[in-house]
């Protein structure tokens, strides 16, 4: 999202100077990234000696025995490289109110909620409110890089669909949240200054609205209300754009009665969304007419080019798992230029695309080597790939010494990201896996790869083969009474649907003639379901970003079918393995065309807000 409000902790280059015109302030955020990544070097030693010097005390450095050193080369030798698992301990004390030094000199402000889970709950990443500057710093990079590109884009608005999610709080009083809607409703973003690049359709309120029905329509409805002044749209990811495309066809003729009268659907109830809309709302009939007349054709088709005409290029994450979306994207924009502008988690953001229009399959980010100190952990994925992906091993003193740092990368090589950060995680492996595709000036550009172990993932979610497997295996635990076996499975992310959802191909042994009933197979899915990790199901359930996990039954002889295919196509007969997750296409239909019955899940498995042993406590 080009968030662009200032630039913080550059005072060198002020590009945020009030007066400054908007071509200065491109220009010195251009050279910002000239002066970065021109001395990488220097830059990520001092950002090291930054974070270690000002974290001297803390108990977790102590522990290792850094004795307050700030070099790189005793800080590779005696801090382990760690994993969350690794973590867990310490992050659990923070969470409990011990608001000692543990990680972090400075005081820890919220966690933030990633994505990855641990133990089927989300991880909480520490983070500190200077964090927030960093953010806003790369945030502010990407409007003048855009503006390289396509210029103009300050004579228009922007329309994205930004959402904040449910908040919960540690027993220890923390809030606990994700990283956006930390910094959506943090002063950086809602008391931004007015700047043409953060010039957006959706008023604040509309995005701060925790209903998502709400916040969704409204945002939808100043988007077409403002549609010609349009010249970018967008969202996150590729996943929650789509999303309010297939909104917006299932709800446009409310939508277009509310542009017609200039008053508001009653099933918007939230007072401060009411309010933010109709200072912008106007009865416009021709406006309604056009887009009931766009919408009731038969086909979507270009759909975003019709209603949005002076749109540009549409701005969402398409790599990773996010690129199974780019052809429903096509389809929906006519071919505009998908642009993926940056790469960030929450334990860290990370860098941007320094060609925004590049294809889909090219993009590359370069790390910024202010934003942490990073280091790289060399991974093959021809020998052994699935072992070293499989689980988060401590690694050796030897291979501890193999991280190398941010200028050392090698071209074409991948590696496993590995961060310290100014908000206390040293030498973390953030759990992506990266390849080197290119350098700005001594900065490496990366490919983002995939990130390790996930097999299957719509929205934000990612589920891995273990996870995959025991929730297989509890459910398959149904089939036991009606003397019946699972004897294979393999599982395909469909995103042909909206939302997108899991399927399962399940062959299965029968010793029975009776038939078992499809009941059986639906709770199946649900048990599927309910043993997968809590952000698959706040996905199902509070964002609707998931849609039901279906089950299709194969018929007897379909994987050994597979294990022709593969062997036809040079795999060894020895060595080969039923895929547990598939996303090759001849293989898919290969699956399909023998399909017997299929079951989808009949409701929501169960999730609730914050973490499982937090609501235990309450
Ligand atoms: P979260 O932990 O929920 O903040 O999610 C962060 C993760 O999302 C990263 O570690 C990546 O795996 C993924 N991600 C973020 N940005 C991108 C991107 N531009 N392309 C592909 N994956 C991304």
């Amino acid at each position: 999202m080009p968030e662009a409000p200032k630039i913080n902790n550059v005072s060198e280059y002020d590009c945020c100077g009030s007066n400054s015109s908007l071509d200065g302030k491109n220009k010195k955020a251009l050279q910002f990234i000239e002066d970065v990544t021109s001395n990488a070097d220097e830059v990520q030693r001092r950002v090291l000696a930054e974070i270690l010097s000002r974290n001297v005390h803390v108990e977790y450095l102590q522990r290792h025995g850094l004795n307050g050193c700030t070099d790189q080369e005793t800080f590779k030798k005696v801090v382990p490289v760690v994993t969350y698992e690794d973590l867990k301990p310490e992050i659990d004390r923070i969470g409990n109110g011990d608001a000692s030094p543990i990680l972090c000199s400075q005081p820890i402000s919220e966690f933030l909620t990633s994505s990855g889970t641990s133990g089927g709950e989300r991880k909480l990443m520490p983070t500190i409110e200077e964090e927030l500057e960093r953010r806003s710093l790369l945030y502010s990079l990407l409007m003048p890089v855009m503006n390289q590109c396509v210029p103009g884009l300050d004579k228009g608005k922007g329309m994205y669909f930004l959402f904040i999610k449910s908040e919960a709080k540690t027993p220890g009083g923390l809030v606990a949240r994700p990283v956006l809607t930390s910094y959506y409703k943090s002063s950086h973003f809602m008391d931004r200054p007015y700047d043409p690049y953060t010039n957006y359709t959706s008023p604040n309120e509309t995005i701060l609205c925790p209903d998502s029905y709400q916040s969704m329509y409204s945002q939808l409805l100043c988007g077409l209300y403002q549609n010609t002044q349009v010249l970018r749209v967008g969202a996150v990811f590729a996943s929650g754009f789509i999303r309010a495309l297939k909104f917006l066809e299932n709800n446009w003729l409310l939508l277009c009665n509310d542009i017609r009268s200039g008053t508001l659907d009653p099933k918007i109830t939230d007072s401060s969304v009411r309010e933010a809309v109709m200072k912008i709302l106007e009865p416009n009939s021709r406006l309604a007419d056009f887009i009931e007349a766009e919408c009731g054709k038969d086909s979507c088709r270009g759909i975003i080019t019709r209603l949005w005409p002076n749109t540009k290029y549409i701005d969402v994450i398409v790599t990773g798992t996010m690129s199974q979306y780019i052809p429903t994207l096509n389809y929906y924009s006519n071919g505009l230029p998908l642009v993926c502008t940056m790469y960030a988690s929450s334990e860290c953001y990370f860098g941007l695309n320094l060609n925004p229009l590049c294809k889909p399959s090219e993009v590359s980010y370069t790390l910024i080597p202010t934003m942490c100190y990073y280091e790289f952990l060399p991974v093959n994925r021809n020998s052994g790939f699935n072992e070293s992906f499989s689980k988060p091993v401590s690694l050796d003193d030897r291979e501890n010494q193999d991280l190398v740092d941010l200028v050392d990368v090698k071209l074409g090589q991948e590696y496993e990201l590995v961060v310290t950060t100014y908000a206390g995680l040293y030498r973390y492996r953030v759990g992506d896996i990266l390849r080197v595709a290119g350098f700005k000036n001594k900065a490496p550009q990366f490919n983002f790869v995939c990130r390790k172990n996930v097999v299957l993932s719509i929205d934000s979610d990612k589920t891995d083969e273990v996870e995959l497997q025991n929730a297989v295996k509890n459910a398959a635990n149904n089939l036991l009474s009606f003397d019946a076996s699972l004897s294979e499975y393999t599982s395909y992310a469909d995103t042909s649907t909206i939302p997108g959802h899991y399927v399962l191909y399940w062959e299965i042994s029968v010793s029975r003639a009776t038939p078992i009933p499809p009941s059986v197979f639906e709770d199946c899915c649900l048990t599927v379901e309910e043993s997968f990790n809590s952000v698959y199901r706040q996905g199902r359930v509070s964002d609707k970003s998931i849609g039901p996990l279906e089950i299709k039954i194969v018929e007897s002889g379909t994987f050994d079918k597979l294990m022709d295919y593969a062997v036809g196509q040079g795999a060894s007969i020895n060595q080969y393995k039923a895929p547990r997750c598939v996303k090759y296409a001849p293989i898919v239909e290969l699956l399909n065309s023998k399909v017997v019955a299929n079951y989808f899940s009949p409701k929501c498995p169960k999730w609730a807000p914050g973490h499982k042993q937090w609501l235990a406590e309450d």
